[in-house]
């Protein structure tokens, strides 16, 4: 084994975390990895899963979030989505989300719409899953880390956030020409939209 270089993912662990050595460099697996010299342990490093929730007002319009000081890039919008605690059910987490950024009450499509990898941020990796909703109630307002909220036509949207949210619009866009129906795709059992 090599002592541990400069890896392509920054902010990787520099110490074993079931005994405490230090890592080396080790090829395990297809690639090199963080490898524990002492009891053996290879590295693995888990991206984070965040859940975002498309909502449509019924006129083409989907619900954005203008993202707060606290979050990563901040002044820019993105649907309202957010990581998942541990031990959360994924469609749990997505509601959840909506209703601390928004306010708003919804309940969640049995199936994603869309999922990626994000690379935006190499220090934290995540994978989204992206799930359609219909609003069931609440009262719409910002909150939690967004700072504002706006309904907007799909080909009249504030400068986004994320590569993988203007993938999903470019799909919504293709498929979906007058932005109506994206809502449809899979609502929950229940919603007043079946
Ligand atoms: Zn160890």
């Amino acid at each position: 084994m090599v002592p541990r270089r400069d890896t392509p993912w920054p902010g990787e662990a520099l110490f074993c975390s079931d005994c405490g050595e230090r890592l080396e460099r080790a090829r395990r697996y297809g690639r090199e990895r963080g490898v524990c010299p002492r009891c053996g342990r290879v590295d693995f490093r888990s991206p984070s899963v965040a859940v975002a929730v498309v909502l449509s007002d019924g006129e083409g319009r989907i619900l954005m979030v203008k993202r707060g000081p606290g979050s990563s890039r901040p002044g820019l919008w993105s649907f309202p989505a957010g990581y998942m605690d541990y031990g959360e059910e994924v469609r749990e987490a997505g509601m959840r989300e909506v209703l601390e950024e928004t306010g708003l009450v919804v309940e969640l499509g049995r199936r994603p719409v869309f999922a990626a990898a994000n690379f935006h941020d190499p220090v934290k990796l995540s994978v989204c899953i992206w799930f359609a909703g219909v609003v069931l109630g609440g009262e719409q307002a910002p909150g939690s880390d967004a700072v504002d909220l706006g309904w907007f036509a799909l080909d009249d949207l504030p400068e986004l956030a994320f590569e993988t949210d203007a993938a999903l619009i470019e799909q919504m866009r293709g498929e979906d020409p007058d932005g109506r129906g994206i809502i449809d795709i899979d609502a929950a059992p229940g919603s007043p939209r079946r």
